[in-house]
């Protein structure tokens, strides 16, 4: 008999500020009985609940249940900074340009918009958490203004529109007189990640499929042809199973030693009163990523998007046992409290209401995993950072495979190498963090 027992659960240190500052919502229910479904879907996240609505357009019939160890919106989902990007994004890359095919990879992130896009219209979320805004990669150097113009470059040998922001245009954008230059493209959308999320949780209960919070799963039987998915309270018989926990892949048995677990860190304001407001200057929305993907992400977000804030994004840590203390978050919050006074010297040293940590996932070689593991099972996990489009992606890939169907995006995934082995712990684990924290150093002023 075949047994996949779950070795962790997720734990994540502070608040989902974004799902925080949004208020309170009613709480679905945890599983308590026996059931049977038809497909069911482990995490609802990016991947998890864009795979429930994928399966739904395919198969209206078929009764899926969606699994969460947390309740919705607290994961990820709610701690990140919310681009939704269109364009190649390679972390591990000094100016985001893509090693493959980055013509493909942009019509595969624009499949994922179009298919989050409908899903606001369909569902009815609120659009200012869904704003097609576009964003700016902030320079605040000579030389991350060369990563831009190298960036620009990339992009028009792509055909891909951009727009160089001096730094008085960067000054009227943001009210920061940080920024040297900046590059604007057009096609990010800007989420209030929680917003969208709980929004695309109700539209999917709506069209009858089931959500079940603070159930997670601890083990998978294999029983004649069908999956036994435990949980504390209750278990489901289903033929078909989703893996869509991301990084918790590995908790499940696979891609030991091939996935890096990665923390990020992020920091937001309380609601800026009049008078904080007047001083900041800059317009009321605007979305700033690093020149250098090791710098400073920074977003202004206004009172549709829960309240008139700045969030700040710095630091990583690499903790292959899926946890970190809150010593990391206070270490994190430090550092980005001093990039947060050198950008806004008139809001200086203003405490932030919300620090938070979020898990993601990256392999060595940027692929993701979404393939069949095994009969019956289907992954849609490891997003390599760009979650929002790409979980999204991998969740409309597995339902697919799941479902028999192929299409531009099966083929593209299941067509990837496989994860790069990591190397041996400790040095991974030791040889990563340092690099991160070097390559954290060299992008101080970003
Ligand atoms: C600070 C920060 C900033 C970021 N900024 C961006 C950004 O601007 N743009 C972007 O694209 N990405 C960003 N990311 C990355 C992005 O958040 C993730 O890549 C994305 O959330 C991945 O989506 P997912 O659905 O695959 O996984 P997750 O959002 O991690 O969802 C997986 C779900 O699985 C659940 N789960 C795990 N194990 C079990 C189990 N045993 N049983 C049941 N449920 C389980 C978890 O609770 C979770 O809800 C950021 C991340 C962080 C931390």
């Amino acid at each position: 008999m075949k047994q996949l027992t779950v070795n962790r659960l997720p734990a994540l240190p502070g608040p989902a500020a974004w799902n925080a500052i949004l208020g309170p919502t009613s709480e679905l229910p945890r599983i308590e009985s026996k059931q049977t479904a038809d497909v069911v879907i482990v995490g609802a996240g990016f991947a998890g609940l864009s795979a429930a609505r994928r399966v739904h357009q395919i198969d209206p019939q078929a009764r899926i249940v969606l699994l969460e160890a947390g309740r919705i919106a607290e994961s990820s989902a709610g701690r990140n900074s919310g681009f939704m990007i269109d364009l190649p994004h390679e972390l591990t890359s000094d100016d985001y340009a893509g090693a493959g095919d980055d013509k493909a990879m942009i019509a595969l992130n624009r499949q994922a918009i179009n298919f989050a896009d409908t899903a606001v219209k369909d569902y009815q979320i609120d659009t200012n958490f869904f704003d097609r805004a576009g964003k700016v990669n902030g320079a605040a150097s000579l030389s991350a203004h060369a990563h831009n113009e190298s960036y620009a470059r990339h992009l028009a040998t792509l055909g891909e529109r951009s727009e160089m922001l001096d730094a008085q245009a960067m000054a009227h954008l943001t009210g920061s007189r940080h920024y040297l230059s900046g590059l604007y493209t057009p096609g990010t959308v800007m989420l209030q990640p929680a917003g969208y999320i709980r929004g695309l949780a109700a539209g999917v209960l709506r069209d009858g499929i089931a959500i079940y919070e603070e159930s997670p799963v601890i083990s998978l039987i294999r029983e004649g042809d069908a999956w036994r998915v435990n949980t504390p309270g209750g278990q489901i018989s289903a033929g078909r199973v989703i893996l869509t926990a991301n990084g918790h892949l590995e908790s499940f048995g696979f891609e030991k030693g091939h996935l890096m677990q990665l923390f990020l860190y992020a920091v937001m304001t309380p609601e800026l009163d009049a008078d904080a407001l007047a001083r900041l200057g800059g317009q009321s929305r605007w979305g700033i990523t690093p020149s250098d993907p090791m710098g400073t992400t920074v977003r202004r977000i206004d009172t549709a998007q829960g309240g008139n804030r700045i969030v700040t994004r710095t630091c990583a840590t690499l903790a292959p046992g899926c946890r970190i203390g809150a010593n990391h978050v206070a270490r994190a919050a430090r550092v980005m409290q001093k990039k947060f006074d050198a950008r806004f010297p008139k809001l200086a040293g203003m405490q932030m209401e919300h620090k938070w940590a979020g898990h993601l996932c990256l392999t060595l070689n940027g692929v993701s995993v979404m393939r069949q593991l095994d009969d019956g099972l289907f992954s849609g996990c490891v997003q390599n950072g760009l979650g929002t489009t790409r979980g999204t992606l991998t969740g409309i890939g597995a339902a697919e495979l799941a479902c028999g169907v192929e299409s531009d995006i099966t083929r593209h995934f299941t067509c990837e190498a496989r994860p790069k082995r990591l190397p041996p712990q400790p040095f991974l684990q030791i040889g990563a963090n340092a690099i991160l924290r070097y390559k954290e150093w060299r992008a101080r002023h970003e």
